[in-house]
């Protein structure tokens, strides 16, 4: 197990984040090998809306206004990096924490499953959530960095 820790940055974003998330958080830490800042929290609606507005949301209805997202950011040399092999390590960390924890995540890059209940190398599940996007004739809209609580059991 590595000793990351957050800074403040990480530790700021996650103030009035859902707790059963924070923990899932701030236990996937500890399990991951790939050190992670938290980037985003709580966001506000203006903050949504140039978002989207940018095409870097998908949604006005976002989960992270509520305190039911996270997203995390691989922290490599003093950098944040959005690259997908690192961040698969954290997915991966993220799923062992929430399997321990029981709780319910929804991840960015596989929308449509039950990620906390997957088996899959996070990588696979990704590709296979592409494929059935492009099959319905749309185009997949992927966010690795992105961790949340699943509605079905966390309304907002
Ligand atoms: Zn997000």
């Amino acid at each position: 197990m590595a000793d990351f820790k957050f800074g403040p940055g990480s530790l700021n974003e996650l103030k009035n984040v859902h707790q059963d998330l924070v923990a899932v958080v701030n236990r996937s830490l500890a399990y991951s090998v790939q050190d992670f800042a938290v980037h985003d929290g709580i966001r506000s609606l203006d903050q949504q809306k140039s978002l989207f507005a940018k095409g870097a949301a998908k949604t006005l209805d976002s989960r992270h206004i509520t305190g039911h997202a996270v997203d995390l950011v691989p922290y490599i040399n003093g950098k944040l990096r959005w690259e997908w092999p690192p961040i698969f390590l954290i997915a991966e960390a993220m799923r062992m924490a929430a399997k321990e924890l029981d709780v319910k995540l929804r991840w960015g890059g596989a929308w449509d499953i039950d990620f906390t209940d997957s088996e899959a190398a996070p990588e696979d599940l990704m590709i296979d959530y592409g494929a059935r996007i492009k099959k319905q004739g749309k185009h997949p809209f992927l966010d690795g960095p992105h961790f949340e609580l699943k509605k079905a059991f966390y309304p907002a």
